[in-house]
């Protein structure tokens, strides 16, 4: 990305940030841009939606994924004017996204500058080892190579 792209890109989180803000929502905005030059602008919808997962990240990919009618955006650049948070993160790395670019960090939930001391604080993690499951997740995945060899009628 070139420094006046980033330059358009950050002026237009910036304009939907301060949007949000005024519709009082967290403002947050998220831009996705796919390989094809498609762009998505949105922003958080916490309070619009009266629901706690309605991140910008998270609609960015959704919308995104619509259009492509794909559960992958490989080689899609993502901006965000906040630190994603482990669930917007979990998200972005699921979905394949290329690059991410954020402005702000944050500090109380963002997933890359503070996963450690979050997880620490908020949660415990607990490995379980339980042998039934590997098996199980074997077996889908290689009937589902098995079903992608075999010619469709
Ligand atoms: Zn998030």
């Amino acid at each position: 990305m070139t420094k006046v792209q980033l330059k358009d890109c950050l002026d237009r989180l910036l304009q939907k940030s301060q949007a949000l803000a005024q519709k009082g929502e967290i403002p947050v905005a998220a831009m996705l841009i796919l390989e094809d030059g498609s762009v998505f602008l949105d922003g958080n919808a916490v309070e619009e939606k009266d629901d706690p997962f309605q991140h910008a990240e998270i609609r960015v990919l959704r919308q995104a994924m619509a259009k492509t009618h794909g559960r992958y955006l490989k080689g899609a650049v993502l901006l965000v004017s906040l630190e994603p948070c482990l669930l917007c993160m979990g998200a972005i790395l699921k979905a394949g996204i290329k690059d991410l670019y954020y402005v702000l960090d944050d500090e109380e939930l963002g997933a890359l500058s503070h996963y450690h001391a979050f997880v620490d604080d908020v949660l415990r993690i607990h490995r379980i080892q339980d042998d039934r499951f590997l098996p199980i997740m074997k077996a889908f995945f290689s009937s589902i190579r098995n079903r992608e060899k075999k010619p469709s009628l």
